[in-house]
This record gives C-alpha cells, sequence and structure tokens, in this order.
C-alpha cells in the first residue's frame, strides 16, 4: 500500500506497440522516465509521514501546496500514477470507434465519434509544454480535459479520468520529433484501450 513503491509490469511487451510507438520509445519512457519518478517518489518519501499512505492518498494530499518539498512529493507521486494509467490506456490494435455504452456517451458528448477524435486531438495538441490530455467523466457526461506537468485529474471534485494520453516530449519525440499532432492522431487511431475507458466508468 505505502512506500516503497514498485514498478507495475508493462501490459504488453516493449515492442507491441510499433509502429506507433516503437520499442525504443517504451525503454526510455517506462524504463527510465517513469521509473525515475517511481525511485525519487520513494527517496522522498523515506522520511515522511505520507510513506504509509497509497499513491492516490499522497497525491491528494500534496496537491495545491505551496510547500517545496510537499509540490515535490506531488509532482513524482503524480507523475507515478499518470503513467500506471496511461500504460493502460494503450493496446495494440486499439484505437477506432468504440462500442458500447461509451460509444453512446460519446454521441450524446460530441454529437458523433469524428468530432470526439477531432476535439480529444486538439485538447492533447493545445496542452502548451508539457502535460495530459484526459477524456474524463463528469457528471454523468464524458468531458475533455488537459493539465500541464504532472497534475492530473484525480484530485479534482467530481472528476473521473478515463483515459490519458502523454504529450511531454519523452512520449513521442523519438519517433515523431516535433510532430506532436501526428502521434496524437495515430494513437487515437490505433492504440486507445476503450475497454479499459469503458472499465473505468464504473
Ligand atoms: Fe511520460
Amino acid at each position: 500500500m505505502g512506500a516503497p513503491f514498485t514498478m507495475k509490469p508493462l501490459p504488453y511487451a516493449e515492442d507491441a506497440l510499433s509502429p506507433v510507438i516503437n520499442a525504443q520509445t517504451i525503454g526510455f519512457h517506462y524504463g527510465k522516465h517513469h521509473t525515475t519518478y517511481l525511485n525519487t517518489l520513494n527517496k522522498l518519501l523515506e522520511n515522511d509521514p505520507l510513506k504509509d499512505s497509497s499513491l492516490e492518498e499522497i497525491i491528494k494530499a500534496t496537491a495545491g501546496s505551496s510547500e517545496a518539498a510537499k509540490k515535490t512529493i506531488f509532482n513524482n507521486a503524480a507523475q507515478v500514477w499518470n503513467h500506471d494509467f496511461y500504460w493502460q490506456c494503450l493496446k495494440p490494435n486499439g484505437g477506432g470507434k468504440p462500442t458500447g455504452r461509451i460509444a453512446d456517451m460519446i454521441k450524446d458528448a460530441f454529437g458523433d465519434y469524428d468530432k470526439f477524435k477531432a476535439d480529444f486531438a486538439q485538447t492533447c495538441v493545445t496542452q502548451f509544454g508539457s502535460g495530459w490530455g484526459w477524456l474524463c467523466l463528469e457528471g454523468g457526461k464524458l468531458t475533455l480535459r488537459k493539465t500541464a506537468n504532472a497534475e492530473n485529474p484525480l484530485h479534482m471534485d467530481g472528476v473521473k479520468p478515463l483515459l490519458t494520453i502523454d504529450v511531454w516530449e519523452h512520449a513521442y519525440y523519438l519517433d515523431y520529433q516535433n510532430r506532436r499532432p501526428d502521434h496524437v492522431n495515430a494513437v487515437i487511431d490505433k492504440l486507445l484501450n476503450w475497454e479499459f475507458a469503458e472499465k473505468n466508468l464504473g
């Protein structure tokens, strides 16, 4: 439950998302970036009263703090949670139009799938600098949000994250360089794990 936290295994092989996201990107992203957030968090918690709390509790306890030490804990804890969540949002041969409950909710909130896709891509592309694009559930309706750096909807009242796309450059630079829109559209078309989103509806 509490620290030290351990890396959750990737839900697929490092090369399983190729050619949209290649093994080298996953190797760095999971093996270096994500792992570094986790190791840094464990180190920060060694002598901290939050060390026995769950990741979610740590995020909620430190979100919005003006204290430098708490901000640093928040950043690393949220990035561990965000990446654990993100890996599950992707799957080989995923993406495209969903079916079932989510499909009806997309129709409800966006009119049709194409409008949803354009809006989600735009949300991800217009996050200035590092951050995340999110599909969320708010008041029974699908919404889109973007957050900067480590921020996430987890501690926002009444906002439930369903899917996310990492738009930090480390997520796409080796495969797409500066072409974030191409990366985002390829993820939406070919990798989104709609079963995971459906499960998150609860
Ligand atoms: Fe990342």
